[in-house]
């Protein structure tokens, strides 16, 4: 799967709803293109993944995923 291209300027402003870190591109266990927490986000080493459906990052908190980095 393509990775998603953004306007840079776009990609600047995304922030992590929860608590408002930068984004890295990331890609899931599943292959799949997401966008996961530059920091800590729910405790040491825990970090927030959002998916990015159909080139649309989905940044709700609802819909991420805690991962342990
Ligand atoms: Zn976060």
């Amino acid at each position: 799967m393509a990775r998603p291209q953004y306007e840079s300027w776009v990609r600047e402003i995304l922030r992590c709803p929860v608590g408002g870190h930068p984004l890295l591109d990331v890609v899931d266990d599943h292959g799949a293109p997401a966008l996961q927490c530059a920091e800590d986000c729910d405790g040491t080493g825990r970090r927030r993944r959002y998916p990015v459906t159909d080139g649309i990052p989905v940044l709700l908190a609802d819909d991420a995923v805690v991962v342990t980095v």
